[in-house]
């Protein structure tokens, strides 16, 4: 009895829909900004729920547009909701609803890809890196156009413990294509494992949590949309900078149908590639046949690891990129690009 009565505290009062509010506040869907309402709020509870307890949690929610999950977020009893969006339509229904639940919400009008959530809460709720996950949560039914860059930039950011993660092991909630939310969760050895499956778990538990079909969303996208949980590992299954990881994982991948050593080639310049490939392959022990796919994290380590000591040993390496050695060959007619060439770019 007692567990209800202070869980109904939580609870919002009485509020206009948030069909209501958009109609109110004329707010129809930009195409842009990749907005897809969820309007039903069981499923953004069940959204919810993915991130656990959220009793007196701080939460940043990101593009909370007319505010339907961030109902849900402020009902499972979040003591400290930042919200970051960045269309100025929304902020009059925002101020509604943190009116309704006064001094648990803060309005950010922004850009979640610039803001500095570093900056956003209060030091003393961080938390060792070494011990549980802060109370501090991520939580968004991220725009399409951004969540890929949006995840990369926070991977790298739980590989250097900044942004979100300056407050320890941080856990995000989050959305995606459904194809996208296959690929951070894919296996060894399945079709969609791909250069996001490794960078996200190598350093993250990645939990694909369940699917929202697309008719769910107002309008209604031309995909169905997962719903996908990260906790950051204490100790990174690589223990490299996550440049060098991305580099030798990007290289890899960039021949997902062929033998790996293809890819790996691909990381050293054309004088030397032959000898420092097979260094390298024969230094991580990985057979060079091997698909991509067919990779394990363990493989993916021992390669960036056997770069990593061909960088210490020949540190212009690092700053080679095959790409860009081809397009100063087509530019300049040269065969042979000098390796110091890659220093200056
Ligand atoms: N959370 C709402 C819901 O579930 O109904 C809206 C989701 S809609 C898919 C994405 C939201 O993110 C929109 O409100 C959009 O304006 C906002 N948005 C788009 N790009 C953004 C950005 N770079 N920073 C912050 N918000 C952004």
């Amino acid at each position: 009895m007692a567990a209800s009565g202070k869980l109904a505290s939580f609870r919002l009062p009485p509020l206009p829909t948030v069909g209501e509010l958009i109609k109110l506040y004329n707010l129809r869907a930009e195409k842009q900004l990749s907005q897809n309402f969820l309007l039903d709020l069981r499923l953004t509870d069940k959204i919810v729920r993915q991130a656990g307890s959220l009793r007196d949690a701080h939460v940043c929610e990101v593009g909370p547009g007319p505010g339907g999950l961030t109902r849900s977020i402020l009902n499972a009893g979040a003591a400290d909701v930042l919200v970051v969006e960045k269309d100025t339509r929304f902020i009059p229904g925002l101020k509604l609803l943190s009116e309704a639940a006064p001094g648990r919400m803060r309005i950010v009008h922004g850009d979640i890809l610039t803001y500095r959530m570093d900056r956003g809460f209060p030091a003393n709720i961080s938390k060792p890196w070494e011990e549980g996950p802060p109370n501090l949560h991520v939580i968004g039914n991220l725009p399409f156009n951004v969540s890929t860059p949006l995840i990369i930039k926070w991977l790298e950011n739980m590989a250097n413990r900044t942004g979100p993660f300056a407050y320890g092991r941080t856990r995000l909630t989050l959305t995606f294509q459904k194809e996208v939310a296959e690929r951070l969760t894919a296996s060894t050895g399945t079709k969609q494992r791909s250069r996001l499956s490794v960078m996200a778990q190598y350093l993250c538990t990645v939990r694909n949590c369940f699917t929202i079909p697309g008719r769910a969303f107002v309008p209604k996208p031309e995909v169905d949309v997962g719903v996908v949980n990260f906790t950051p590992l204490v100790q990174p299954q690589i223990q490299q900078p996550f440049k060098l990881v991305e580099k030798v994982v990007r290289n890899i991948f960039q021949f997902r149908r062929k033998h790996c050593h293809k890819g790996v080639e691909k990381l050293f310049p054309e004088a030397c590639r032959m000898e420092l490939t097979q260094e390298m392959m024969q230094k991580a022990d990985v057979d060079p046949i091997l698909r991509p796919t067919e990779l394990t994290i363990p493989h993916i380590r021992a390669l960036a690891d056997a770069y990593a000591h061909l960088c210490t040993n020949e540190p212009s390496l690092l700053s080679y990129e095959y790409r860009e050695e081809l397009r100063l060959k087509h530019l300049t007619g040269q065969k042979h690009i000098p390796i110091d060439t890659f220093n200056a770019t």
